[in-house]
């Protein structure tokens, strides 16, 4: 399975460009698509499971453009929206098999297979009779990932998953994922938290701003990192000078000074060592070079 996003715009307000030239290709496996908030990647998930039209441009999936096969695609897809809501008057099976009759599983015997295999699998068997409404976030947040897979479907789309849940369920969920991601399979992953993506993406890009700032492999984005993550021991005064010049990542308070984690090309006048840049540190540097470009280029 491919998707081919071709030079899509989309505009709100008549000249807000909350995408802008958007060009990606995405291939089976997982995708990560990381950006801060505002990025757009909300409005280009909305897109992609067709709700929203682009202003320009065009979506492939296996070379059938999307919006010329909304019916055909809509049946193949499973979304997952940042704001999932649903009937809280249904108990948690019977919303699941409301669920699965929506997406067009007409047959109640297979049906009710799936709605328990699928309640099973996301650790909600024990709460069938429980009233939808009544469960906690992160079993509303895994019925939610229930109904966007109970029909087994190729393209899954998911829009921060994991806000809001604790860290065991966030583990949890992202092996749900890994787990079902598979051959001929897409699982497009939109997330403002990095750790969601480098813990289960195969494929990525950064978007900053409408526009694609990456593409790549996690290890590519961390690759262009490599010399500028640095460890170094602070004092107090310091540490508020050098964060005023570049990121800081971390800061953990140790009986020398300040250990601190930060990004920098150079660190002249400061003892350190360079360490080995995980996703995290790759993504602070890229967004804190992308800015820097950025303001060079308006000032
Ligand atoms: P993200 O999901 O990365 O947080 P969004 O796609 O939600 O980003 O939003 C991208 C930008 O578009 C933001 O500046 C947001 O305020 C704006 N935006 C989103 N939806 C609308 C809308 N319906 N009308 C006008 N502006 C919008």
């Amino acid at each position: 399975m491919e998707i081919k996003i071709d030079r899509l715009n989309k505009v709100y307000n008549k000249d807000f460009y909350a995408l802008k030239d958007i060009t990606l290709s995405i291939g089976n496996g997982m995708f990560g698509l990381l950006g801060p908030n505002g990025a757009g990647k909300s409005t280009l998930m909305r897109i992609l499971v067709t709700l929203m039209k682009p202003t320009s441009g065009s979506i492939y999936v296996d070379g059938r453009d999307i919006h010329k096969h909304r019916k055909a695609l809509r049946r193949m897809i499973g979304y997952l929206p940042q704001d999932f809501r649903f009937f809280s008057k249904l108990k948690t099976w019977e919303f699941l098999d409301y669920s699965a009759a929506l997406s067009g599983m007409t047959n109640k015997r297979e049906r009710d297979e799936a709605v328990d295999q699928m309640l099973e699998e996301v650790g909600l068997f024990d709460a069938r009779d429980r009233m939808a409404g009544k469960l906690s976030g992160g079993m509303k947040r895994r019925l939610g990932i229930a109904q966007a897979l109970i029909n087994d479907p190729r393209l899954i789309v998911v829009d921060e998953p994991t806000t809001g849940l604790d860290p065991d369920e966030r583990i949890r969920f992202r092996n749900l994922l890994s787990k079902i991601s598979g051959q001929d399979r897409i699982i497009i992953l939109s997330t403002h938290i990095v750790a969601d993506i480098s813990s289960t993406c195969n494929q990525m890009a950064l978007l900053n701003q409408g526009e694609v700032a990456f593409q790549g492999t996690p290890e590519e984005l961390i690759d262009k990192a490599r010399g500028s993550v640095w460890k170094v021991i602070l004092t107090t005064r310091e540490l508020e000078k050098v964060k005023e010049e570049h990121p800081v990542i971390s800061t953990v308070m140790m009986e020398k000074g300040w250990e601190v984690i930060l990004v920098a090309s150079e660190l002249p006048g400061y003892q350190g060592e360079q360490i080995e840049p995980d996703l995290e540190h790759a993504y602070v540097h890229y967004m804190d070079k992308e800015l820097n470009e950025y303001m060079i280029a308006d000032f």
